[in-house]
């Protein structure tokens, strides 16, 4: 099994058209460096670029803080039972983001951490070749991860973000210097450092 065989059976909402074009881009990032995941949830973006990474020979850094986010609290669009903790009802997507790395055979290719933007970014220190952010849909959280992450973007590398028909995650990539679009497609969208 390979991450883009299981994909569409992982929980979560990146559209059947984004995962092939996140694989294309991470594919061409992976010649520069390492490759980035900013909001793994429980695994299906994983896969795409875990595959990428698989190919390269490179790994994938897959931040998380697997508490779940506002978007997701019981009364919300996004909640979905079957992610809470049964102990503590909590969300605990890290179980589930397991799994899936262990059915895509990923699990020697992919590193979880389990870590918010805000507690691992300022001692982050590894350039990466691609970086994708599906993490805080919040204006500030959305602005924080773009200055962030994209200062690790090696020159030539891409840096992606979901869901940007979201006003905030539309200003925060508009925001930043030196990156072009290059590609997209449905609310996924491709920048080039
Ligand atoms: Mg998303």
């Amino acid at each position: 099994m390979s991450g883009r065989d299981i994909a569409d059976t992982v929980k979560g909402w990146l559209h059947p058209a984004e995962g092939p074009m996140l694989h294309q881009y991470a594919a061409l990032g992976a010649a520069l460096g390492p490759l980035l995941e900013v909001g793994s949830y429980c695994g299906r973006s994983t896969c795409w670029i875990g595959d990428a990474a698989a190919e390269a020979g490179t790994v994938l850094f897959a931040v998380d803080h697997h508490r779940g986010s506002p978007e997701m609290a019981a009364d919300r669009e996004c909640h979905d039972p079957d992610v809470l903790d049964p102990a503590t009802g909590r969300h605990d997507t890290l179980v589930h983001l397991r799994r899936t790395l262990e059915r895509a055979g990923l699990e020697d290719v992919v590193i979880p951490i389990v870590a918010s933007s805000q507690t691992i970014g300022p001692h982050w220190t590894t350039p990466v070749g691609f970086a994708f952010i599906d993490a805080a849909h919040d204006d500030a959280g959305v602005l924080y991860d773009a200055r962030t992450w994209s200062q690790h973007v090696l020159p030539g590398g891409y840096l992606l973000f979901h869901d940007t028909p979201i006003p905030g995650i539309s200003r925060a990539l508009n925001s930043l210097d030196g990156f072009t679009l290059v590609d997209e497609v449905d609310s996924l969208k491709v920048l080039q450092r």
